[in-house]
């Protein structure tokens, strides 16, 4: 008999950014899901990585650290999963706290933004969705108007006032796809472009861009994802295929924050050998 293939998850969400489990909870979670392996990809920061290593070593689960780093090209929202980077990379995390910093001062703008209109709320209540240290993003803003009873869900705040084209919209501070590969890459990592085609998005992100980004040493395309329906899946298989990418599959979890559901989408495991092969060793796999 055959052992049964590891289920492989390759991006989830903390509280280090808006997953709504610490980074404990969140590998008590994956245990609970039968994840074998799983990466913690919170959104420009590496805050939830010491946490979550010391669950994966207790809990006994393999453990990828990793960032999702939001980027933008033309007005174009893209997001780049990095793999195994050196937290101690100067350039990638100045970028990254650059990043972060923004953030904050952008929040704070759509939260007055939204006040102004008559959306009761208040920055502090936002703040206080925000763990320490950790990346604020929309979500937080959601979840501040469901905890003062103006909603329910996340879904309810991004449908009506969060979305990209919402009048209560403001830009942050992001890199660009092509420069946050090549900084992934100098950091010793691994660089997987993340949902390229969701479906949610205004408009599609256009194929050249991937084989600029692919030129400049991107290693694979998340094709498996929650935002990619049967057209945008082919699309990114054929295109992988094409530019000899490797093809990652993951759920995207944000807790409680999103209805993605742990492993609904796995990697399998050969993938998962290429990345750690193609990484430069400085950070490793955790493994149980
Ligand atoms: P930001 O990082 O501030 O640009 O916010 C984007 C984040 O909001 C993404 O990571 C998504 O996971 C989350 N998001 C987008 N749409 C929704 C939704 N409908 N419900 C819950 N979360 C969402
Ligand atoms: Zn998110
Ligand atoms: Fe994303
Ligand atoms: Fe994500």
């Amino acid at each position: 008999m055959t052992p049964s293939a590891p289920v492989i998850d390759l991006h989830t969400h903390s509280t280090a950014s808006d997953g709504t489990d610490s980074p404990t909870a969140l590998v008590e979670s994956a245990v609970a899901a039968g994840v074998d392996v799983l990466a913690i990809t919170d959104h420009d920061t590496v805050a939830g990585w010491d946490e979550s290593t010391g669950a994966a070593l207790r809990l006994g689960i393999g453990l990828v650290r990793g960032i999702e780093i939001s980027c933008k090209r033309d007005g174009r929202s893209i997001h780049l999963l990095g793999y195994l980077t050196d937290p101690a990379s100067p350039d990638l995390m100045t970028e990254l706290a650059r990043a972060r910093e923004s953030r904050t001062t952008r929040l704070e703008r759509m939260v007055c933004k939204m006040a102004e209109a008559g959306i009761p709320l208040t920055y502090a209540e936002v703040l206080a969705q925000v763990a320490p240290g950790a990346t604020p993003g929309r979500p937080h803003i959601a979840d501040a108007l469901i905890a003062n009873g103006t909603i329910t869900h996340r879904d309810e705040a991004f449908a009506s006032w969060l979305h990209d084209g919402s009048e209560f919209y403001v830009h942050h501070y992001s890199l660009d796809p092509v420069e946050a590969v090549r900084l992934v890459r100098e950091a010793g990592g691994v660089a997987v472009h993340a949902h390229p085609f969701t479906r949610t998005r205004a408009r599609v992100a256009p194929d050249e861009l991937v084989e600029e980004m692919a030129a400049a040493g991107l290693a694979g395309l998340e094709v498996d994802h929650r935002d990619h329906g049967a057209d945008e899946r082919r699309r990114a298989g054929d295109l992988a295929r094409a530019l000899g990418l490797l093809v990652t599959g993951s759920s995207d979890y944000h807790g409680t924050g999103k209805r993605n559901r742990l492993a609904e989408h796995t990697t399998r495991a050969e993938v998962l050998a290429q990345i750690e092969e193609r990484s430069s060793g400085v950070t490793q796999v955790v493994r149980p």
